[in-house]
């Protein structure tokens, strides 16, 4: 899967997925992350890819010329949705994460400033995607949290399938409490259930803890 990322900061990407499963799958080449400078697609001397808000008030609106030029370009090798990271979008779920990974690639465009003029967004963006009720100072934390959890879902990322199919908001019942050794520690106890060897008494105490661990877990797994 590729995903490529529009912003003014790409030096931010490299050092976050340098690491762990995304790391290591990028170096494999099983996922493609190219970050592009926006910067690279204005033709002004200042590089300019700001301007002052129409209608007036503070602050500045990332401008329309560059950002379209950045993903046409992108285009000619990437297929994919073209998603604006921007806080009044659709609140990213397992369930969008889902849906995003069935595609060869994204094209991930990073707002700043009091965001992006909204000509891109009806020129050319599939979808605009929150990760939450916050404002964050720019599109590129929110950006990589979309590229991991879409990421993570590619075939052969994750090194044992079944750990996905465990995952929290995945279709079966999970998220239960995880314990490893030392069966005690300072005197806490894992559950005596999980030293049982009982399969069936573990997997109904798994769910059972699952379906308590939060509302809107709980909620999550109704839907399934
Ligand atoms: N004044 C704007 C905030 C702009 S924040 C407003 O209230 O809508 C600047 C950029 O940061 C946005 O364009 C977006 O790309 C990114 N951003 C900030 N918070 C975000 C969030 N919760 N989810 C996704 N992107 C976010």
């Amino acid at each position: 899967m590729r995903f490529d990322v529009v912003t003014i900061f790409p030096d931010m990407f490299g050092p976050v997925f340098a690491q762990g499963v995304i790391g290591r799958a990028i170096e494999r080449g099983v996922v493609q992350l190219h970050a592009h400078d926006l910067r690279d697609f204005t033709h002004d001397r200042h590089r300019q890819v700001d301007d002052m808000p129409f209608g007036g008030g503070p602050g500045m609106v990332m401008k329309p010329e560059p950002v379209i030029e950045a993903v046409e370009s992108i285009r000619r090798e990437n297929t994919g949705p073209v998603i604006l990271m921007e806080p009044w979008g659709e609140r990213l779920d397992q369930g969008i994460v889902r849906e995003l990974a069935a595609n060869p690639g994204l094209i991930i465009v990073c707002g700043r400033y009091e965001g992006i003029d909204d000509r891109v967004r009806t020129a050319l963006a599939t979808r605009e995607i929150s990760i939450g009720d916050y404002v964050l100072s720019g599109g590129e934390i929110p950006a990589m949290v979309l590229i991991d959890a879409v990421a993570r879902l590619v075939p052969g990322i994750v090194g044992d399938p079944a750990s996905l199919a465990q995952d929290s908001f995945s279709d079966e019942p999970a998220g239960w409490p995880q314990f490893t050794r030392p069966a005690e520690y300072r005197g806490l106890m894992v559950p005596d259930v999980l030293l049982s060897g009982d399969h069936a008494r573990i997997k109904q105490w798994r769910r059972r803890q699952a379906a308590e661990r939060s509302s809107t877990h709980t909620k999550e797994l109704k839907k399934t």
